[in-house]
């Protein structure tokens, strides 16, 4: 079948994966799929340990923070882990060398046009699924002009006010020794997205050499003031989901808990390896702070620029302190609508500009993208697809009898999940399962920094295992044995 594309464009048939393909009617763009198959991302190998300290807050403000009630909502963009980026055939792997995975299309020479990978829709819609969103049958993607060196086109395709789901939310479980409860955060958006390239500081050495397109013999450098400040254009037209939440948070804790289950929720999709040191996930959260009972939010401050869970907390909680203790003494007129950062070493929250109104990005519908139209067929193949989602796999462990610290872990990691899942599916003892699991073979997993995935043991072996010492054939000290030897060899 011809692949209709605008304006006939030539394309590289890698870009298309062959479960979905798209047909143009009447210049709209159809989304069509053969069959359900999905892309695995590659799984980080070490599971980033939520670890939250409320440690941050000055002594002097803990008497007034009970009178006052933090509204907190983040935005977080997910990197796709799609084989070719949104627009173009480029491959992206992250830690290339800069300006290796570029072209006409993502360089945003002029005439260039772009070409949308129909992976990117699949993923955007398994994401709103999973996030129990309305998903627009009809969406289009839209220009948000903006000047900045790393956006060589010097707009970025983005969606605006037809974003391609809405309105979800997100079921959490706090960790036990935070006080645990279940929560339910609002999702206001998803959309679909490009990402830019990255600016690169250098003191104009010879890092510029073997920074340029040789082949090309182009150099993609601005000289500022002595610095030599380079542009890398690999991440240049990545595909982004950009997922807005509610301003239903309330405690750092709370928000790094919903960054926490984003991720896990993304890597179970198998839409994004998540993987926050790297830039697949970056959070950017919003923060104010009312006095409690009072209706109207407080004057709210964005944060920026946080790589992992633990600073997403720290962040909030320092943030929270300073405009309470802003609040309690009669300073509120000095909490102004900013953008700060979070400096690591310092542990505390600095201004990094402030807002002077609202930017105009003269937002207009694409038109070198026809609209996006999704067919009942094509949604429900999907909906079809998706995994057993962590949400519904903690209650179902629950409901098997294990404990909450159980559960937790077991679901954290989808191919620990799999792995109990597999042993308990031959028959094993669920409890025993998950204890052998959580003990003996994690702390090899911790201890030699390797992933459930490889390790020697079978989920077969450690079901036969457990059957032996229930059944007296060997004792538990023999079988601790057997499993260290089976795990290594
Ligand atoms: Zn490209």
């Amino acid at each position: 079948m011809a692949l209709t594309f605008l304006r006939g464009i030539q394309i590289n048939p890698s870009m298309l994966y062959p479960s979905s393909y798209f047909a143009r009617k009447h210049g709209v763009l159809y989304c069509c799929m053969r069959s359900a198959q999905t892309q695995t991302a590659t799984q980080e190998k070490e599971q980033t340990k939520l670890k939250v300290s409320t440690q941050s807050q000055p002594k002097a403000v803990d008497k007034y923070l009970k009178d006052y009630e933090a509204v907190i909502g983040i935005e977080t963009h997910v990197q796709l882990s799609t084989l070719t980026k949104a627009f173009c055939s480029c491959p992206y792997n992250y830690g290339s060398p800069p300006n290796t995975s570029v072209c006409p299309v993502c360089m945003g020479l002029p005439g260039a046009l772009p070409v949308l990978n129909s992976k990117v829709i699949e993923c955007a819609v398994r994401v709103g699924l999973a996030l129990n969103c309305k998903l627009s049958m009809n969406s289009k993607f839209d220009r948000k002009q903006y000047f900045y060196p790393d956006l060589p086109k010097g707009y970025q395709i983005s969606q605006f006010d037809i974003p391609i789901a809405t309105g979800g939310y997100l079921d959490v479980d706090l960790p036990l020794e935070y006080g645990g409860g279940h929560r339910k955060f609002g999702i206001t958006r998803v959309h679909m997205e490009e990402d830019a390239g990255k600016l690169l500081h250098t003191d104009g050495g010879s890092y510029s050499q073997e920074r340029t397109l040789s082949h090309l013999n182009i150099r993609m450098d601005i000289d500022f003031l002595g610095f030599l400040i380079q542009v890398d254009l690999n991440r240049a037209g990545v595909p982004l989901l950009e997922i807005v939440s509610e301003p239903d948070m309330r405690t750092g804790i709370e928000a790094a808990e919903y960054a926490s289950e984003l991720q896990r929720l993304v890597r179970y999709l198998g839409v994004s390896n998540g993987n926050m040191q790297e830039g697949s996930l970056r959070c950017d959260v919003n923060i104010s702070v009312r006095p409690i009972g009072q209706l109207e939010f407080g004057t709210k401050v964005e944060i920026k620029n946080l790589n992992s869970f633990s600073s997403v907390s720290r962040a909030i909680d320092y943030e929270i302190s300073r405009q309470v203790q802003l609040h309690s003494q009669g300073q509120v007129d000095q909490i102004v609508q900013e953008t700060r950062l979070w400096e690591e070493g310092a542990q505390k929250t600095v201004t990094m500009r402030k807002k002077e109104g609202l930017a105009d990005y003269r937002y207009f519908p694409e038109p070198d993208l026809p609209g996006v139209t999704l067919t009942e067929e094509y949604v429900d193949n999907i909906r079809e697809s998706l995994p057993e989602l962590p949400e519904d796999k903690r209650r179902r462990y629950e409901k098997m009898g294990l404990s909450m610290q159980d559960v937790l872990f077991l679901a954290n990691d989808n191919n620990i999940a799999d792995f109990f899942d597999t042993t308990i599916a031959g028959g094993a003892d669920v409890k025993l399962a998950a204890n052998w699991i959580m003990g003996d073979i994690a702390a090899y997993m911790k201890n030699e920094k390797v992933t459930i995935n490889e390790i020697k043991l079978t989920p077969q072996e450690l079901g036969e295992l457990i059957a032996s010492i229930k059944d007296g054939t060997i004792s538990g000290k023999i079988g601790k044995e057997v499993i260290t030897l089976r795990v290594m060899i």
